[in-house]
């Protein structure tokens, strides 16, 4: 972590101007955790380039719309996920999360447990204001008993859950809790969760004059921060010597009753992050090789080389589109895994109807020598379909020049569409080689392969092997080679 810098803070160097004025309602606390976090981060002394917000949805969420900084706002309740795979991928970046209390306690709680357990190194800044905000004040998982919300005009019913317990008991390695009514020390707890390496999770409590205050009669944001601070037991320096606080500091610190928070650092711990362990298995699995390899010997497989097949160089983007349980996505896989086996870069995604069997299904596959920045297309350059509902979704996308490659007993072409035209009997090959329509998506596959290039053929027969589709490697192979014999 980079040393901590005292100059004073302009806040405008750290913002997007251009989104101002923010949204947030007047006396909303999350205002005052973006300031927090901004001068945490200029006391670290962080470049703009070093820091990723990832956030959800809700009005706390909306705090990553105005950082200038690399930011990701991500969908509900998911914050987590995105951020774990961005400190994996990149290791090197500080990544931290705004989360609401609904976006990462209710649909995204299960997210929640998990990075805390997994010990992702990621900064997770939660801020309680006990509801639902920006859908208009509905009850959230920590509303308290008896509070007023617009799902409960008579008051919660429900017990509320304390999220620094949660998290602890998930596993994560720093906990604590701060509060807008007191941002000095809501600073020096965001610099020690940024510093601590592991899962830091920050609770704030926050305040939402516009719905909880107005519901419960607390007045606006002055009285609501005046209201936190009279609720709030510091810990401070009492437990500087501790790692674990029995309790979370919620017993009584001085004999007397408990206060309802204790804020401060609650629980600390050095165990290996999810990256490091990562790091460490790579490096004790990664061959060591002291000599060149040898020449394979004859009868023994070539390694494959991205050049094998022809093609991509830039990115080579296909969409396979049929129906749910033709086994579309299956194919999209085994093209993806076999550009990988040959040393390309590749991406597959995939999406489906309800329905196991019948319903559409596509699966998209982009295969490049050079990096790919999204996994999904606007445009195809090659578009393969087994169903007619396909072809009518997605033919407008292939590129003019394309390659269109479709099953001619299910999609009955008009002459001159203006692609490079396949009309393949796709089906009823499967039929024929294995006796059943199912292998359709092996045929296909084998077809694309031998008409775009995308990957070799030997890769995409080990690709075949390794997988089994359908439960023999013999019948998946037979498949897949009389969907490249069909290719002229
Ligand atoms: S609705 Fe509540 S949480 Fe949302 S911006 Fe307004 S005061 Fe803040």
């Amino acid at each position: 972590m980079s040393t901590v810098v005292t100059a004073p803070i302009d806040y405008r160097q750290y913002l997007r101007l251009d989104m101002m004025p923010h949204i947030l309602c007047p006396g909303c606390g999350h205002g005052i955790v973006l300031k927090a976090i901004l001068r945490a981060i200029h006391r670290l002394g962080l470049r703009r380039e070093e820091v990723v917000f990832v956030s959800g949805i809700g009005c706390s969420s909306r705090i990553v719309g105005y950082v200038d900084f690399c930011t990701l706002h991500t969908t509900h309740g998911r914050p987590l996920t995105f951020a774990t795979g961005l400190k994996l991928a990149r290791p090197e970046l500080t990544v931290i999360v705004i989360t609401g209390d609904g976006d990462g306690l209710a649909i995204g709680g299960n997210h929640l447990i998990h990075a805390a357990r997994r010990n992702v190194d990621l900064t997770c800044l939660l801020l309680n204001n006990a509801v639902y905000g920006m859908t208009g004040g509905q009850g959230a998982p920590t509303t308290p008993e008896g509070m007023r919300t617009s799902i409960t005009p008579g008051g919660a019913i429900e017990p509320a859950f304390d999220a620094c317990r949660l998290a602890l008991g998930a596993g994560a390695s720093f906990v604590a809790r701060g509060l807008t009514a007191q941002p000095l020390q809501l600073d020096d707890l965001i610099v020690q969760a940024m510093q601590h390496r592991g899962f830091s999770f920050l609770e704030v409590l926050s305040d939402c004059p516009e719905f909880f205050g107005r519901y419960n009669d607390l007045g606006r944001g002055p009285e609501m921060l005046q209201a936190q601070r009279s609720h709030v037991e510091w810990l401070g320096a009492r437990l500087t010597d501790k790692s674990f606080v029995p309790g979370l500091g919620l017993e009584a610190p001085h004999g007397g009753a408990a206060p309802a928070f204790t804020a401060g650092v609650l629980h600390r711990e050095d165990r290996p992050d999810l990256g490091a362990l990562l790091a460490e298995r790579a490096a004790a699995s990664a061959p060591r090789r002291s000599r060149p390899e040898p020449a394979p010997a004859a009868g023994e497989t070539p390694s494959l080389s991205p050049g094998d097949g022809a093609p991509p160089t830039g990115p080579m983007r296909i969409r396979l589109a049929g129906a749910g349980g033709q086994g579309i996505v299956m194919a999209g896989l085994l093209l993806a895994e076999a550009a990988v086996a040959a040393g390309r870069n590749a991406t597959h995604a995939q999406a489906y109807g309800p329905e196991s069997r019948g319903g559409a299904s596509k699966a998209e596959v982009i295969i490049s020598d050079g990096e790919i920045e999204f996994p999904c297309a606007d445009r195809v350059d090659a578009l393969v379909v087994l169903t007619q509902e396909g072809y009518d979704r997605y033919v407008s996308l292939l590129e003019p020049g394309g390659t269109l490659v479709v099953d001619r007993d299910q999609v009955p072409l008009e002459e001159g569409v203006g692609f490079a035209c396949h009309a393949l009997p796709i089906t009823a090959t499967a039929q024929r080689v294995l006796g059943t329509a199912m292998g359709a998506n092996l045929v296909a596959l084998g077809a694309i392969v031998g008409l775009s290039g995308a990957v070799p053929v030997e890769a995409a027969e080990r690709a075949v092997t390794a997988r089994r589709p359908g439960g023999s490697v013999e019948r998946a192979l037979r498949a897949f080679r009389a969907g490249l014999a069909l290719v002229p």
